[in-house]
């Protein structure tokens, strides 16, 4: 099964896109499937879940048969009533159940996740699997499970919503264009925009439109050009750290919200703030406080009175400490407690929406069945966690729809890549380019 799931290119679905085959390659005791889609007007897990209860449960099954694990927990937030019952069909008497989740961000992160379904709390710079743990995105576990029955990963659910005709969420090729998506969803509602591809709070701001959907594309959410968001967000990083240094007072408003911290996680963004200003005290001293940021930009986009960039301050922390070849971690590793207030901290989802200036976004976008067929394809190389793939085709070759393009380099972390169209391949650069041709 292992096998399959690595010939099938199987990667994390909601997230950096860590290969699936290789997360699984151990012994754990639980399968947590993270299905709280969290991120402000993505919609396309409850889509899912909906669409293919059975699918997700085989595919935790499988989770659950690699590993060895003897418990299945399904991460899922309480509103998703119709989702939460057709898990519940799907479950039938396995060794699996459903945590209902609160509407609150960021219940997808891992450590929060984990913590909220399994009680147990990863180390400081751990990862779930030192708990026992194996986490997967509800729509990896669907791809396990098509992976299974011999069907490669080429195709990519996702939501399209903000400033479009039609909100919704589909399944697309994968390598489809951002504009082609746009275009499915009716088309942009004003002249001048941008689309933050991934969610608003943990995505990338984007504005060439001819870049492809890929197998970690979980949403695309279309904004004015002049919405605050857009305008925050493509501010240059020094012009941020410049304000930051300037501006901040120090009310630690920031840390007092920041859910790793609330965890117990040293996490301190008003100290990296700090930091901004004093920089001749060393990088080690500069980025401590960041270290173990999941980057959820809560501090940035919600808990910052004077709008400055904690986050973005966190994210230069850890590059700075990076770059300079240091241990990512080198704080105490024993087990963390809760703050006190946790509970009573917790970002409410409608909360996050008004103050991100979205409450006229916030719709439904429910399926459709676009049966959305490109006659062209761009598939990076690295779609994933690890080296790029190498390809396994050349130029002018004519492929079939799931054939293999490019191989896991030998030895290395990495993820296959299949075409999904069939055609001919025009182009090898950092991407494979697949035109149909008729
Ligand atoms: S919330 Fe804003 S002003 Fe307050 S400490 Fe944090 S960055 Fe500074
Ligand atoms: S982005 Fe901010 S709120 Fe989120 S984990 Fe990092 S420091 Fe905490």
């Amino acid at each position: 099964m292992i096998e399959a799931i690595r010939d099938s290119g199987v990667v994390g679905a909601g997230g950096a896109g860590f290969p699936t085959h290789v997360k699984l390659d151990a012994k754990v005791e639980i399968v947590i499937a993270n299905g709280a889609e969290c991120e402000p007007l993505l919609h396309k897990d409850t889509a899912l879940m909906i669409r293919h209860a059975d699918h997700v449960i085989r595919g935790m099954q499988i989770a659950m048969q690699v590993t060895g694990a003897s418990e299945g927990i399904l991460g899922v937030k309480a509103k998703r009533v119709t989702a939460i019952a057709a898990l519940e069909k799907a479950i039938g008497d396995n060794p699996i159940r459903i945590h209902s989740l609160g509407d609150y961000y960021p219940t997808g992160d891992e450590f929060v996740l984990v913590y909220e379904t399994a009680g147990r709390l990863i180390p400081p710079g751990g990862i779930p699997l030192q708990v026992g743990v194996a986490v997967n995105n509800v729509e990896s576990l669907y791809n396990i499970s098509q992976a299974t029955a011999g069907q490669p990963v080429t195709q990519k659910h996702l939501t399209i919503t903000g400033a479009v005709r039609k909100p919704m969420s589909t399944v697309v090729p994968i390598g489809s264009t951002l504009r082609e998506m746009i275009d499915l969803a009716g088309g942009p509602t004003v002249d001048h925009f941008a689309v933050f591809v991934g969610g608003v709070m943990m995505g990338r701001l984007e504005w060439d439109l001819s870049r492809p959907v890929t197998k970690t594309t979980g949403g695309l959410i279309v904004l004015p050009g002049t919405h605050p968001l857009v305008e925050r967000k493509a501010r240059p990083e020094q012009a941020m750290h410049r304000i930051g240094k300037s501006a901040c007072d120090q009310c630690s408003y920031c840390t007092e919200f920041c859910p790793r911290y609330l965890l117990g996680y040293d996490v301190q963004p008003h100290k990296v703030m700090r930091s901004l200003g004093f920089t001749a005290t060393g990088s080690e001293i500069w980025s401590k406080w960041a270290d173990l940021c999941c980057a959820c930009g809560l501090c940035t986009l919600y808990s910052c009175p004077e709008g400055l960039y904690p986050k973005e301050a966190c994210d230069k922390g850890k590059q700075d400490r990076k770059d300079a070849g240091l241990e990512r971690w080198l704080g105490p590793t024993e087990t963390v407690k809760p703050h006190p207030m946790s509970e009573g901290r917790h970002v409410p989802l409608k909360a996050l929406i008004r103050r991100l200036g979205l409450k006229d976004y916030d719709l439904a976008a429910p399926w459709v069945d676009t049966d959305h067929h490109p006659r062209q394809v761009v598939l990076p190389l690295r779609q994933h966690v690890g080296a790029p793939a190498q390809p396994v085709v050349q130029v002018g070759e004519q492929v079939t729809q799931n054939q293999l393009v490019a191989e896991i380099p030998e030895g290395q972390l990495g993820a296959r890549i299949h075409a999904s169209i069939s055609g001919i391949v025009t182009q090898i650069t950092d991407a494979i380019v697949i035109e149909e041709r008729s």
